[in-house]
């Protein structure tokens, strides 16, 4: 794809996107898959490295999106329409940034062209992460890490 002035993100809103449109926008980072844990006092969001058991996290892909709802019951279907979801999101996903009236960046494959620099631009959780099913839930704080927010990408 040729990115110009009117590339679709740059002058749809979400909720105009057609489905082929609003699936390419997801670039594949893996991010949004790991667990999360929210301060109920101030709300804030922390990520941690664990990451959903469906996620195949050499490839950061759902190993079995058809039926993800069914199988992981926290799991979230992103809505244009439902922006209260959003604030869970990286801070670098494109939903969350087209929603914020943010471009996309050079490394979405989108503008690049190219699947790949998600991961080269060290954005995808690839090789970053541990399983839920290989960690003890109850110690999910000593999880948490830094490298990704809600806030900044
Ligand atoms: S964080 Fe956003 S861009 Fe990354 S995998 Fe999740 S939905 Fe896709
Ligand atoms: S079920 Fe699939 S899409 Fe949902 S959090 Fe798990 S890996 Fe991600």
């Amino acid at each position: 794809m040729v990115v110009t002035e009117d590339s679709f993100w740059k002058i749809k809103n979400l909720s105009d996107m057609n489905q082929t449109e609003w699936e390419s926008l997801c670039d594949g980072c893996g991010r949004c898959c790991l667990h999360k844990l929210e301060d109920i006092d101030s709300g804030e969001i922390y990520y941690t490295n664990v990451a959903c058991r469906l996620l195949d996290t050499t490839i950061c892909k759902c190993t079995d999106y058809g039926k993800r709802m069914q199988m992981v019951s926290d799991c979230i279907q992103l809505n244009a329409n439902d922006r209260d979801n959003f604030k869970w999101l990286p801070g670098s996903c494109a939903y969350r940034r087209i929603a914020e009236g943010k471009n996309l960046q050079w490394w979405h494959p989108l503008v690049s062209g190219d699947p790949d620099t998600v991961h080269q631009a060290g954005i995808s959780v690839r090789g970053k992460t541990v399983s839920e099913t290989q960690i003890d839930e109850s110690r999910m704080e000593d999880h948490v890490i830094t490298w990704i927010t809600a806030d900044i990408g």
